[in-house]
């Protein structure tokens, strides 16, 4: 009987390290999307900081303003 119990014990601990990056993003999606939007991102071009809400990505990066996005993308 503890053996089953510590055997049950373990797999539990597995699942949860498995899935440990993804539990608590369940309740806190909503938290953590404002805090996400408020976050500075640094402006691929100019290197102007600006929040994640007010930047344009393109292609993964960051830029402040329009024009710094499309001088980067206009070779
Ligand atoms: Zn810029």
């Amino acid at each position: 009987m503890v053996v089953k119990l510590l055997i049950f014990v373990l797999v539990g601990l597995v699942i949860y390290k498995f899935f440990g990056g993804k539990f608590p993003a369940f309740g806190k999606t909503k938290e953590e999307k404002k805090v996400e939007e408020d976050t500075l991102v640094e402006c691929e071009k100019c290197g102007t900081y600006v929040t994640l809400k007010e930047s344009i990505v393109v292609q993964g990066k960051h830029y402040c303003s329009k024009e710094c996005a499309n001088k980067n993308t206009g070779k």
